[in-house]
């Protein structure tokens, strides 16, 4: 059996998915970040800067909360969530842009760009560009920027110049397309921050090492106060990372089991949903072999998903093969439930969620009450709803 925290081999892949599907004229470019990615990752110094901007900056570590009101309710296994949301600019998305940038400042990039969909991951990395004085450009679907002005307006603040993208369905794909065109003109001074476990290698490998922080710290606060191993972690996955870096650090685990949620949007039909485990079958987009969701030619489905960070046809590479491993689960949740558990934590427990995490915590719904009192849940927080207000009001019918 391969242990399944070896992979990627040295070309990037993860069995049959992962790999490097780009031009020529970006090969170079990804073998130089990969050499780079390396360097750092082995070098005390590098971390050391990481861990500090992480605590002083970030804020982390995060909590790992019990939350009794939640688990009451449900009246089966005990829950803890993993407090993600708490830190600076509201989800998991820093802990990737914070190291991808500090990355690009080594290897004397004076220039970040990033795609956006919700808008969170271009928060991020727009925050980070903003604190360390690089020049910063965001490129967003024209529709993803209508419906999420807010997060548009908080890059701008943050002296982001945010590009939006009119072609295809001009959401989150197009952004990416755009991107990497840029990327492929302005190389040499330019760092590319993707904002998932997505793309050609060894961006796969290198953001689900920036999120590990997530499972190493949640393990040692299990271990510390349960004075033992969790039997189910939960993780939405929208291109994968909050899970990943929830999960990796546990894979070995084989007494842990892992679920991850997937957008069933309004149900399991042509369009009508992003569970690529669902409609999808394996593919190449955008870099990597992984499942997508496509029609018999190859042509990219559109996507349905109450949440825009869910929202994608393709998912990791590396979820592809745990998922073809059995190591990990795949289950989706529906919009309705989704926007129901949105509700329930914050009535609970005073907290809102992120419209992506409420997949997570509606699975946890459906399954925490079957489940003995002994039983122990981590679901991953991955972001707060503040972002979310507006639209789950009007879904609720306030
Ligand atoms: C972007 C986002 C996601 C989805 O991205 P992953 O890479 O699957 O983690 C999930 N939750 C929140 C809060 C997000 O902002």
């Amino acid at each position: 059996m391969v242990e399944k925290t070896k992979l990627p081999d040295d070309l990037g892949h993860f069995g049959p998915y992962g790999g490097r599907y780009v031009p020529e004229t970006l090969m170079h470019p990804l073998q130089e970040l990969e050499a780079q990615y390396f360097a750092a990752q082995g070098n005390a110094e590098f971390q050391k800067e990481l861990s500090y901007y992480l605590r002083e900056f970030c804020g982390r570590p995060t909590p790992l909360y019990y939350a009794e009101r939640l688990t009451r309710h449900l009246g089966g296994a005990k829950i803890y969530l993993k407090r993600e949301d708490l830190l600076h600019t509201g989800a998991h998305k820093i802990n990737n842009a914070l190291g991808q940038v500090l990355l690009a400042k080594r290897m004397g990039k004076t220039r970040i760009i990033a795609e956006t969909g919700a808008g969170q991951h271009g928060v991020a990395t727009a925050t980070v560009s903003a604190m360390f004085g690089l020049k910063c450009i965001i490129y967003m679907g024209e529709l993803d920027c209508q419906r999420q002005e807010l997060n548009v307006y908080r890059m701008k603040m943050l002296g982001a110049e945010v590009v939006p993208v009119k072609a295809g369905q001009r959401t989150l794909k197009e952004a990416i397309n755009e991107a990497m065109r840029d990327w492929v003109t302005n190389v040499r001074h330019t760092h590319y921050v993707l904002g998932t476990v997505y793309g050609a290698h060894p961006y796969p490998l290198m953001v689900r090492n920036f999120q590990r922080i997530i499972g190493d710290e949640a393990r040692a606060q299990i271990l510390e106060k349960e004075k033992r191993l969790p039997d189910l972690l939960v993780a939405c996955v929208g291109g994968g990372s909050n899970a990943m870096g929830l999960f990796y650090p546990f894979l070995e685990d084989a007494s842990v089991r892992m679920l991850g949620v997937e957008a069933g949007g309004l149900g399991i039909l042509p369009n009508q949903h992003a569970a690529r485990f669902q409609g999808g079958s394996p593919g190449v987009l955008q870099g990597t072999r992984s499942f997508v969701l496509q029609d018999g030619e190859g042509q990219v489905l559109l996507t349905h998903s109450v949440s825009a960070g869910l929202d994608y046809a393709a998912v990791g590479p590396e979820h592809a093969w745990l998922r073809d491993q059995k190591r990990v689960e795949y289950s989706y949740a529906m919009d309705t439930p989704a926007l129901q558990a949105f509700q329930l934590l914050a009535r609970c427990e005073g907290i809102i969620p992120a419209l992506e995490s409420s997949h997570a915590l509606a699975a946890v719904m459906e399954k925490a009450p079957l489940l003995p009192a002994d039983t122990l849940i981590i679901v991953n927080l991955s972001g707060r709803g503040d972002k979310d207000v507006a639209q789950a009001a009007k879904y609720l019918g306030y």
